[in-house]
């Protein structure tokens, strides 16, 4: 299939021994797609890899996405638009975080040369369009990243399932247990991949936002049938097939939870490895429970796909201080420095 190169593969897949026995379990794995290479990395670049050799193949000189203010989505396309040489212009919403000023993912944005419009009390879809419309006139060819890519999307996925199924095979290791952030794309590939491959594990999603969860699995099991037909694979998912839940969303998208930050703490802590607070660490915090309550088997072999995001740890600054209560202790000649 037409891909453009963006990201360095395989990503690593790591061994999280001091994690394992923290939690509980007997093999705790990492597959590092937070190390997919571009701008801070994370599972787009991975996915554009295809949607924007589409847009190169349709001859378009203007990507135009967008999603909520500290998109890790929005970074990535922004990321991939400056390497192949095209001009990004992002319509992110003008949320509670973007009102907090440009930090994290959207300080990224502005500095890998999108032109960003942040949309407020407008539709974000609509006003893609309009600036489609616009842009046409001016003579350009936008793309706007939407349902086709989400497929090829889900078809880079597959690749990684792949990746991940040859890199435990060396180490001879099977996965009990694929784990993710995801309410879409990602998991739709992972689960076609695991499928087609026969490999026996379970794939559990934690979407990061709340939602009719039956709408959510029907949505993924279409998107995977798609990206299987892409391939021209005869393997197809059914909405009972995938198991995604919601329960550790919290309040709802992109606001913190304990559980998540202390995800955040534990991962830092035993292995040096970061997550984000909006989807990966509360995946993480699910996993935690499901190994407490005995839904994961203690003599599980359990891989963690990082799906990256970790530039909006920055975003969040004040919540992360707040909740491990950082504080700043200043040495001076009247204070020891061991207190
Ligand atoms: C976008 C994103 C996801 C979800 O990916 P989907 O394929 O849309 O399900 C998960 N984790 C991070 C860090 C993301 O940025």
């Amino acid at each position: 299939m037409p891909q453009v190169k963006l990201i360095d593969r395989p990503t690593p897949l790591h061994d999280c021994p001091r994690l394992a026995q923290a939690v509980g379990v007997k093999h705790f794995l990492i597959k590092r797609d937070d190390l997919t290479g571009l701008a801070f990395g994370g599972n787009k670049s991975r996915k554009f890899e295809f949607a924007f050799a589409d847009a190169w193949a349709q001859g378009c000189d203007v990507v135009i996405t967008g999603a909520a203010a500290q998109s890790n989505h929005a970074r990535q396309a922004a990321a991939a638009a400056a390497k192949l040489g095209l001009k990004c212009y992002l319509v992110n919403r003008h949320d509670h975080r973007s009102r907090q000023g440009i930090q994290g993912n959207l300080l990224l944005d502005y500095i890998l040369g999108a032109e960003v419009r942040l949309a407020d009390g407008v539709d974000p879809g609509q006003a893609k369009e309009r600036l489609a419309e616009e842009l046409r006139a001016k003579g350009h060819k936008p793309y706007i990243i939407g349902h086709h890519a989400a497929v090829l999307g889900a078809v880079a996925y597959v690749g990684c399932a792949l990746e991940m199924h040859e890199q435990l095979t060396d180490r001879n290791l099977q996965a009990d247990v694929l784990a993710l952030a995801s309410g879409s794309g990602t998991q739709a590939g992972i689960a076609l991949g695991a499928k087609t491959l026969n490999v026996g594990a379970q794939v559990l999603g934690f979407s990061p936002s709340l939602g009719d969860e039956n709408a959510r699995r029907r949505g993924i099991a279409q998107l995977a049938n798609e990206a299987a037909e892409v391939l021209k694979l005869d393997t197809r998912l059914s909405p009972d097939e995938i198991r995604n839940t919601h329960a550790y969303v919290g309040q709802s998208y992109g606001i913190v939870t304990p559980a998540g930050l202390d995800a955040i703490e534990l991962l830092a802590r035993t292995e040096g490895i970061l997550f984000d607070p909006v989807y990966t660490a509360k995946a993480m915090s699910g996993v935690v429970d499901m190994i407490r309550r005995g839904v994961i088997a203690k003599d599980a072999t359990v891989v963690f796909v990082h799906t990256g995001g970790n530039p909006a740890l920055f975003a969040y600054q004040t919540e992360l201080v707040e909740h491990g209560n950082y504080t700043q202790r200043i040495v001076t000649d009247q204070v020891q420095a061991i207190a």
